[in-house]
């Protein structure tokens, strides 16, 4: 058993009890800027955040920068504009600081050579000076069948550190400057336990585990001993995180124990993954362009590639709606309550209610929310998202015009970009006619009787539904035609293809004089 001093007099000081906030609630989202972020890391935020809200807790926002090598640049903006998009609202950032200023780990350097330190004094880390050579050289060496090399319990000596180097010769290299890294002293034969809100009880025994880097020849710590240091000091009370981090845990457990922080360690919350509609492994950022949906909230351009990524938000998805779908995949309310705004989310969330198996993403059904979403905004609500669209097409109608157009077409509007598509017949004569739909429905006669009809229009008044209603019965009956072969053909003269709302409907709203004139027109061209 391992003896543990209570080293806590040493370390540098946190803020003595009378200025610290009330005890309660905080948790943290601690993206690393190494990319764009994934729909998976928007959920994880967006559970975070439900959890602050509901107990009225703190929800931070940390940058976990001290991967210099994964450094993606303008992935902390694309981050930080993406939860802005959601309305997921931080209490604490970058941006607004906050009581444990800095929430940017590259700027915390200082903090984390002194704790290291802590350990290293206390016997829990080490020098390790191998060389990237060594290293490889030690996993061909030292790797046995199916057992890969693991920096720890049975390797530990074979290799060059602080451990199995003389103090002297340790000093030297020290001295000269050769580069070295700090590793964990993972203690052997024991077993770590501890209790997951999700998983329930985890159990690992420490000889699996490797003495993972802590801190790397750049000066910079690594994610582990930094995420740990500071969800002590910003005084994390759940750490809610993907599944892909579980087994870091037990190690982040041992960090604790070491510095004596035991009994104020953040429980844990490890969600599960978001898997391929298919199920099959992990929802990745390459499934999204295969399948054809969005993987990231906003629109990404990679700086490598120039690849471009598609977004939610430019794709027309709405962000209550993008929000309402990513809160059921890997939860559930315990009921068939299926849309919820953000406040219902807040009061219905709880940790216990999260699955524990992988959440299948469903593309059809995060189109299912958008179309209830947008069912639900008034027209001229609608209007303000079709009018940029249309006066970026050159069209300027008059704003009441607009508005009947959207009841009228609103219906099958799934994303937004649908009102400009749908809508667009309503303010332009088609230039094309599909020629699969001509083929289909376009006969010798045709273009007689449409004309003939054409005159019966233009005598018609008033000209609403019913009266055309009657005009079309008496034509297509006197005639001997099927409703259809008068229609069709009116439909296709009109909006070019057989697509649209009805063609009574199309046929008022564009009123007497646009109508017939796209007939006749319709007729010349085709
Ligand atoms: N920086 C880690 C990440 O990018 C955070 C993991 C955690 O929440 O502990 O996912």
């Amino acid at each position: 058993m391992l003896i543990l001093q209570d080293i806590t007099l040493t370390l540098p000081a946190r803020k003595p009890a009378s200025i610290m906030e009330p005890a309660g609630i905080r948790v943290r989202f601690a993206p690393s800027p190494t990319g764009p972020l994934h729909l998976g890391g928007v959920r994880t935020a967006l559970y975070n955040y439900l959890f602050a809200r509901k107990h009225n807790g703190a929800f931070i926002l940390r940058i976990e920068d001290t991967d210099q090598n994964r450094f993606v640049p303008g992935a902390e903006d694309y981050i930080i504009k993406s939860l802005k998009w959601c309305g997921l609202e931080f209490d604490e950032d970058i941006i607004k600081g906050g009581p444990h200023a800095p929430y940017r780990q590259s700027e915390r350097s200082s903090i984390y050579r002194e704790y290291v330190q802590v350990l290293l004094e206390k016997g829990h880390a080490y020098k390790a000076f191998d060389t990237a050579a060594e290293l490889e050289d030690a996993r061909n060496r030292l790797s046995r069948g199916h057992e890969q090399f693991q920096y720890g319990v049975k390797t530990r000596l074979q290799m060059k550190n602080s451990l199995s180097l003389s103090a002297d010769e340790v000093s030297t290299r020290t001295e000269r400057g050769d580069r070295y890294v700090i590793r964990i002293l993972i203690p052997e034969n024991q077993t770590v336990i501890f209790h997951d809100l999700i998983r329930g009880e985890v159990k690992v025994h420490t000889d699996t585990l490797d003495d993972k880097v802590l801190f790397k020849s750049d000066g910079l710590p690594t994610y582990h001993l930094a995420n740990v240091i500071d969800d002590y000091l910003m005084k994390i009370s759940h750490v809610i995180r993907g599944e892909e981090w579980l087994p870091s845990a037990p190690m982040h457990l041992l960090l604790y124990r070491f510095f004596g922080w035991e009994s104020s360690m953040p429980q844990f919350a490890h969600l599960p993954l978001i898997l391929k509609p298919d199920g099959n492994g992990k929802l990745s950022k390459r499934d999204g362009d295969r399948l054809g949906f969005p993987v990231f909230p906003l629109e990404w351009k990679d700086p490598d590639s120039d690849d471009i990524f598609h977004g939610y938000k430019e794709d027309g998805y709405l962000p209550e709606a993008f929000i309402n779908m990513l809160a059921l995949l890997g939860w559930n309310p315990g009921t068939e309550q299926e849309i919820f705004s953000m406040n219902e989310l807040v009061s219905a969330f709880s940790l216990d209610r999260i699955n524990k198996s992988g959440a299948k993403f469903d593309p059809p059904k995060a189109r299912w929310f958008n179309h209830k979403y947008i069912q639900q905004k008034p027209d001229a609500e609608l209007y303000n998202y079709l009018q940029p669209a249309l006066a970026a097409n050159g069209i300027n109608a008059d704003p009441e015009y607009v508005i009947r157009v959207i009841a009228l077409i609103r219906e099958r509007v799934e994303l937004l970009p649908d009102l400009l598509k749908n809508s667009l017949l309503f303010f332009r004569a088609p230039e094309t006619y599909d020629q699969q739909v001509k083929q289909k429905i376009w006969q010798e006669g045709t273009a007689l009787y449409v004309e003939e009809f054409a005159t019966m229009v233009s005598r018609l008044e008033p000209f609403d539904k019913e009266s055309l209603h009657r005009l079309v019965e008496e034509f297509t009956g006197s005639r001997k035609i099927k409703t259809g072969q008068l229609m069709n053909p009116l439909r296709l003269l009109v909006v070019g293809s057989n697509q649209g709302p009805g063609m009574m409907d199309i046929a008022v709203m564009l009123g007497k004089e646009e109508f017939l004139r796209r007939l006749y027109l319709g007729i010349k061209k085709i």
